[in-house]
């Protein structure tokens, strides 16, 4: 990550209370860690996430750790430990040092006989149901187990026999010993262990039973020394559980804090969610370019900058909120138009034809790649008697405002001439097959003598040397700001945009074939778009990141353009 990126002026709340925390010498540095569950792929709510415990560490001097939270093993599995890890590194972190709550399957089966020896934790024999039954609800209290009261030496005897593999999955769990009629139902006496016969993707069949998320967190936090456990609003009614723990076992305690997830409209983010589009073939995997997960947003071009920068935009937030979409959207485009080169390229093309060009002559024009970035110098692009133009920026008639080409009218070409339309051609059906025009001589871009003014400028590509581009215009997955949401009793399969992905072919200069996949360039007038990884050499695949500009109203977004 560069060191120039914007720098905000007022701290958040979790910047505030931390550097309370350092000056009151409750902490002596800022370790954080970020503890994904190797479930899924990351989506942009991860990023938040990233972004804040890696800013935090860094800005303070502290370490990072990745830790793979992997408790669940029914769900977990490497390939997601992989993808999470490459998309961390794009997204321009690196870790201090890499853990999986795994790890410490030991230390914490240890620290739970500690509980059971104190009387902190028994073993009990309540299905889940009963267990649900005796948990009470959030206006009744709850009814102690009928096993609550086993001695230490009962209980350790059990939970070495649940540990050995002697009772069936879900007869019995470790409970801590808390209150049952406590108003924090997290808080009456929860499960530590249950018994689950699974095989787990580093620990194999080693264990039979495995810790809950509760039992696991804080303690690996304390083992790992991070001093702030940073995590979603989710958690906020388990931290006196957190505490309770690293309290009776008398370990190192970090403080834990919560801040609210993002929400962004128009996508939905949950792994749960996103399984399903990927499993039902909703979409084409976990990367498909319309997917809210970072290598979704990489295929679609995204910028890790682009990411960061709105990351760092929307801030912090201490209550639930939705952010506008277009924000992110808008990152991008602000990112790319610093960066991408520009390219002509036309995607609905109608052929224009220069009566009055030398037969078979071609000229090469200088077309400026990037005007925010003159240091990125000039290209070659070669004009000739027959274009190709966007039939867009042609009408037949058009109203006085009409500032691209119309029979009787003039425009610029974009690094080219002047041209007049004089004519036009059609077929039997009143299409429109061929503009004609004549070019001005005197009008060349960079050395016009003549004078003329014109207040229109369209970009075109040579015919015969346009290169073919298989164009894939991705637009939003769903149609709806809110997708799934109860109000409209729709689910969020019935939100998904019919139209969220057309290909055409797309007419484009020859530059287009000197970029990698993963290059982002700007079609001039039309938006961003990135080589894709489907392109070979027989063809090229794009896919349209953004458009210039916001397509969904709303509002009129930065992206240059002329
Ligand atoms: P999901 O099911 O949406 O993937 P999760 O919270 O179950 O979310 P985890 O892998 O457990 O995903 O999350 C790893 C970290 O990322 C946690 O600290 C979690 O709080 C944080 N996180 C997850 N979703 C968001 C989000 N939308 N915004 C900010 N942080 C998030
Ligand atoms: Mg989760």
């Amino acid at each position: 990550m560069n060191d120039n990126e914007p720098k905000r002026e007022n701290k958040n709340f979790i910047e505030q209370a931390i550097e309370a925390d350092l000056k009151e010498g409750r902490f002596q540095n800022v370790n954080t860690r970020f503890p994904p569950e190797p479930n899924g792929y990351l989506h942009i709510g991860h990023a938040k996430s990233i972004c804040l415990n890696f800013g935090l560490a860094k800005s303070h001097g502290g370490k990072c750790n990745l830790r793979f939270d992997d408790t669940n093993p029914v769900k977990e599995d490497n390939e997601y430990v992989e993808a999470i890890k490459q998309d961390i590194k794009w997204l321009g972190f690196d870790w201090d040092a890499l853990h999986y709550a795994s790890d410490y399957f030991d230390q914490l089966y240890l620290w739970a006989e500690k509980l059971i020896a104190s009387g902190d934790a028994y073993v009990c024999d309540l299905s889940a149901e009963e267990m649900r039954e005796y948990r009470g609800t959030l206006t009744e209290p709850g009814k102690n187990s009928p096993f609550r009261d086993r001695t230490p030496e009962e209980n350790l005897e059990l939970f070495r026999g649940m540990k050995a593999g002697d009772f069936p999955d879900g007869a019995k769990s470790l409970r801590a010993k808390i209150d049952m009629s406590s108003p924090n139902m997290n808080m009456r006496d929860p499960v530590m262990y249950r018994i689950l016969r699974a095989n787990h993707h580093r620990t194999g069949d080693t264990w039979c039973i495995y810790p809950t998320y509760d039992w696991t967190h804080g303690q690996s936090d304390s083992i790992e020394n991070i001093s702030f456990s940073i995590c979603t609003l989710e958690f906020e009614n388990h931290r006196p559980l957190y505490n309770w723990f690293c309290e009776k076992l008398n370990i190192h305690h970090p403080r834990q804090m919560e801040f609210a997830k993002l929400k962004l409209s128009s996508l939905l983010v949950g792994k749960r969610f996103m399984l399903r589009l990927v499993k039902e073939g909703y979409v084409n995997g976990w990367d498909d370019p319309r997917m809210p997960t970072l290598s979704g947003y990489r295929r679609r071009g995204y910028t890790p900058e682009s990411i960061r920068n709105f990351c760092a935009d929307v801030g912090v937030a201490k209550f639930n909120s939705t952010i506008d979409i277009i924000r992110l959207e808008n990152s991008v485009r602000e990112h790319l138009n610093k960066i991408a080169p520009r390219r002509m390229v036309v995607l609905n093309p109608v052929r224009l034809t220069i009566t009055n060009w030398p037969e078979g002559q071609v000229e090469y024009t200088e077309a400026i790649n990037n005007p925010e970035r003159p240091e990125d110098g000039r290209r070659n692009v070669p004009f000739s008697g027959t274009l190709l133009i966007d039939r867009d920026d042609f009408k037949e008639e058009a109203p006085r405002k009409f500032f691209r080409l119309k029979k009787g009218g003039a425009v610029r070409l974009r690094a080219g001439y002047i041209i007049d339309c004089h004519d036009v051609v059609k077929d039997a059906d009143g299409n429109i097959t061929e503009i004609l025009c004549t070019y001005d001589p005197e009008t060349r871009s960079g050395s016009d003598t003549s004078g003329r003014k014109v207040k229109g400028t369209i970009h075109w590509v040579s015919e015969e040397h346009a290169e073919k581009v298989e164009v894939r215009l991705y637009d939003r997955l769903f149609t709806t700001e809110n997708p799934g949401s109860s109000e409209d009793g729709k689910s969020y399969i019935d939100c998904l945009n019919p139209e969220s992905l057309s290909t055409v072919t797309g007419y484009a200069e020859p530059e287009i074939r000197n970029h990698a996949v993963g290059e982002q360039v700007q079609y001039e007038r039309i938006g961003y778009f990135v080589v894709d990884q489907d392109t070979t050499d027989e063809k090229i695949v794009m896919n349209r990141i953004v458009p210039l500009r916001d397509t969904w109203g709303k509002m009129e977004a930065k992206g240059t353009t002329n």
